[in-house]
């Protein structure tokens, strides 16, 4: 295989890992506790992996809460059913988020409580001067690593990763897939074997459970997250929630 490959591979289970477990189960749905010192540890490692595609933990919270509290309403952030293509959803994701970050709509204590934050890392991370930084370092990669001229093609994927992994389970999950349960929303499980989305492909299993960290619940599901979390748990660097019936 190319080394490119490797890189490409690697880069995208990594950051998406730091979007599952940190942003979504942790910072969205505080599915796990942790010390102040793991917390900045993993938001410092979701920048790194993340890099051109940052995102405030705050802002993403609020959006994805407002997902879980409006699914396929008006409402929603990101629903599919407003927009006629993926395209045209990822451009009003960015504007949904727009309006988050720059406090352009009034958000209820509800959606922001507990939603770890860390200003002083967004002022750094969250400019235009810090993502050309990071375009320019994928760049270099690819010149480095990249044999073929086609290779370059996979830059984009590189470089808007959180986007484009946002983007499969905003538009895919709520479109095609399995449902293991009958839901008022339109949340589908894309894969029964989730070796691409680090679980986060269970998304009917979330809708319906969104207080477990374990989103695979049957016998032929495996969550890669939660299985790294389960680890994470045992080595005390996190305290996972106890699950209830309910969840
Ligand atoms: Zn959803
Ligand atoms: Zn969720």
């Amino acid at each position: 295989m190319a080394p490119i490959f490797i890189f490409i591979i690697l880069h995208w289970y990594v950051s998406l890992f730091f979007q599952s477990f940190f942003y979504h189960r942790y910072a969205a749905h505080n599915l796990c506790s942790m010390s102040r010192g793991w917390e900045k540890f993993f938001h410092l490692c979701s920048f790194v992996t993340h890099g051109t595609s940052y995102m405030s933990t705050g802002s993403y919270g609020i959006m994805h809460r407002l997902h879980h509290a409006h699914t396929d309403e008006e409402d929603d952030p990101h629903s599919p059913h407003y927009s006629p293509n993926a395209l045209t959803l990822m451009w009003k994701t960015r504007n949904s988020y727009q309006d988050v970050v720059q406090g352009r709509i009034p958000i209820e204590e509800k959606y922001t409580k507990d939603i770890p934050a860390w200003p002083a890392l967004d002022r750094i991370a969250h400019n235009w001067i810090s993502r050309v930084v990071w375009a320019l370092i994928y760049v270099g990669i690819f010149v480095w690593l990249s044999t073929e001229w086609w290779h370059f093609l996979f830059l984009p994927l590189t470089i808007a990763s959180a986007a484009f992994q946002g983007l499969v389970v905003n538009w895919w999950a709520h479109k095609f897939g399995y449902e293991n349960y009958k839901m008022t929303n339109t949340s589908k499980n894309i894969i029964p074997v989730d070796l691409f989305f680090a679980g986060e492909a269970y998304h009917n299993n979330h809708h319906k459970h969104p207080g477990r960290a374990n989103n695979a619940v049957r016998w032929f599901e495996i969550d890669p997250t939660y299985q790294i979390m389960r680890v994470m748990n045992f080595l005390h660097i996190i305290r996972l929630k106890k699950m209830t019936a309910v969840d």
